[in-house]
């Protein structure tokens, strides 16, 4: 089944892009909880970070590279969060592997 962020990536469905290359895209969250909320996806449709193999660490490094240079790019380098939800107990709603970029104002606790 086709995954609702393989649809963005295709350009099927439209977002506000702020950073994109051949193996991550990066784009807001259409309900931010922050001033800034910017998921940063990965192309390969890996449902979970649970799913992740070995043969995958170079696209989740490359994934926190581009947080470290979307969150500059937002002036938040200063702090943020970055996180992912794991499965149906932390909430994932979107079965593809993607972190939250949150930040712009002072966060609360974690959960
Ligand atoms: P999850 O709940 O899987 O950790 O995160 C999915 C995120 O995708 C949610 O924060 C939700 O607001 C966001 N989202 C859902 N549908 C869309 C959409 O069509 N466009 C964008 N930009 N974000 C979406």
């Amino acid at each position: 089944m086709t995954t609702l962020f393989e649809k963005i990536i295709a350009g099927d469905l439209p977002c506000e892009k702020v950073f994109e290359s051949d193996h991550v895209i990066a784009f807001h969250d259409i309900a931010p909880v922050a001033p800034v909320h910017i998921l940063i996806v990965s192309k390969k449709v890996i449902p979970r970070l649970q799913d992740a193999k070995e043969e995958d660490l170079p696209l989740i490094a490359e994934m926190m590279q581009v947080a470290q240079q979307v969150a500059k790019q937002f002036g938040i380098e200063k702090g943020y969060r970055l996180i992912t939800n794991n499965g149906e107990n932390a909430g994932q709603t979107v079965l593809h592997l993607h972190f939250h970029l949150i930040g712009g104002k002072q966060l609360g606790s974690l959960a």
